[in-house]
């Protein structure tokens, strides 16, 4: 049975979705103002094991992703670019489909943007308004945090400790625990967001961030919904109040199951703007590596673990999915699923999806000699790793390298040493380098 660990408890709690059979599931979505950087990306890949292995297990999947298309960041570089906000997110949203897609992520049935869905987030507003949770101040539309009892339990903030002398009230999306206080529902207009502001009976302006995953998650999934995931760095401000908002709108609980993964680190530091090392997909593959190597990096480490990228470790996940990729190809099909192999696989990834065990799995599998159903066994784990293990490459080795790579291999047996070696210098005159592993002979292009 599959366990998971509920941010909302702090404890591992066994899987049972709401509705037998199916899963309904949110994940919020990037801010589409510039290209996504590696830690976003693991939290969408984590999203995506997670979508992959619940249908793996048989579930029924509806999961959605926002775009949030407006914000304050949205408005600020929209504005610095001097292109309207339609068409400064579509270019980021554009790019970030490409992302999704390079890095293996499957497609929510729901991706819904931030400004299609206005009227849903008044409504919400509205409702708070009309309860008398939220109120009118000069700059915008409040909820008053003290008239939610359970504000704080996702995080563990205590509101008896709030900072004497703090502020009565947050305007901006993003602040951090020791400002918690009442949080920005609706932001009345100023000339600084320009010709962004809809008119509204709750007056003339934009939403603040956190309404907008409220209105878009439950108008899609319902309320209450199974699963809420994001990074760790979401859990307060942001998922605090969309449960805030929520439930205290439609006196409904909101979500069952909150998970969260944590930060990637660089060199061991936290990814900062000052030490310029946001590293985006587009650096990655400069340095001559895929998308899906950088995916199998991440399988390595737990999710609820922090990930330290480095570009050895990188590289060690490239040559280790190249090693596979090539015990893979060249393995023959018997039709059958190696059910002991299959198990085993399965006890990882219940395990609050120990992704780094499930590698291990798969590992034996592929050295194991005497194994059976080895190709439908492999395949089968890797539609939930996402690896595409089995794909055929798109370079392709020309035939000249194939063979001279042959020769090599057949002159390494003969423990040739000198003709391996001249022809390793020809084949890369050719372009292409061999490195040697336990499996034979890994081609690739220099
Ligand atoms: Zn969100």
């Amino acid at each position: 049975m599959l366990k998971l660990y509920n941010t909302l408890g702090r404890k591992k709690q066994t899987f049972k979705p709401l509705k037998k059979g199916s899963v309904k599931m949110y994940v919020c979505g990037p801010t589409i103002y510039n290209y996504v950087h590696i830690g976003n990306l693991r939290a969408y890949v984590f999203a995506d094991i997670l979508r992959r292995y619940l249908k793996f297990k048989k579930y029924k999947i509806k999961q959605v992703m926002n775009l949030t298309d407006v914000d304050d960041k949205t408005i600020r570089d929209s504005q610095k670019a001097g292109k309207t906000l339609r068409e400064f997110t579509n270019k980021y949203k554009k790019a970030f489909l490409e992302d999704m897609d390079a890095m293996n992520i499957e497609k929510p049935e729901v991706m819904p943007r931030a400004t299609e869905h206005i009227q849903e987030m008044i409504k919400i507003i509205q409702k708070l308004l009309d309860k008398g949770i939220a109120y009118k101040a000069e700059d915008g539309i409040y909820f008053s945090i003290k008239k939610f009892k359970d504000y704080g339990k996702l995080s563990n903030i205590d509101l008896k400790n709030l900072k004497a002398g703090a502020s009565k009230r947050v305007s901006k999306d993003e602040y951090d625990k020791s400002n918690a206080n009442d949080f920005v529902l609706w932001k009345f207009y100023t000339k600084e967001d320009g010709d962004v502001f809809w008119e509204t009976k709750i007056g003339k302006g934009r939403p603040g961030w956190h309404i907008e995953c409220s209105a878009m998650s439950t108008k899609y999934l319902g309320q209450p919904f199974d699963i809420h995931t994001g990074g760790i760095d979401l859990v307060f401000p942001h998922h605090e109040n969309e449960i805030a908002q929520s439930q205290a709108a439609n006196k409904k609980p909101f979500v069952k199951y909150w998970i969260h993964n944590e930060w990637v680190l660089v060199d061991n530091k936290k990814m900062s703007k000052s030490l310029g090392n946001f590293y985006k997909l587009k650096d990655i593959t400069e340095k001559g590596f895929t998308p899906l190597d950088l995916r199998y990096l991440f399988l390595t480490k737990i999710y609820r673990q922090k990930l330290n990228f480095t570009w050895e470790a990188l590289e060690t996940a490239k040559t280790s999915l190249q090693r596979l990729k090539n015990i893979a190809h060249k393995l023959e099909d018997d039709n059958r699923i190696n059910q002991g192999y299959i198990d085993e696989f399965e006890k990882a990834m219940d395990d609050d999806l120990n992704t780094p065990k499930a590698l291990q799995v798969l590992w034996k599998l592929a050295r194991d000699k005497k194994a059976h159903g080895k190709l439908q066994t492999i395949k089968k784990m890797d539609s939930v790793l996402g690896l595409k293990l089995l794909e055929e490459e798109k370079i392709k080795i020309p035939e000249k390298v194939q063979k001279l790579v042959k020769e090599r291999e057949e002159a390494r047996e003969e423990k040739n040493w000198k003709k391996s070696d001249d022809l390793r210098d020809k084949i890369e005159k050719l372009g292409y380098k061999v490195n040697d592993t336990d499996e034979g002979s890994v081609v690739e292009e220099i």
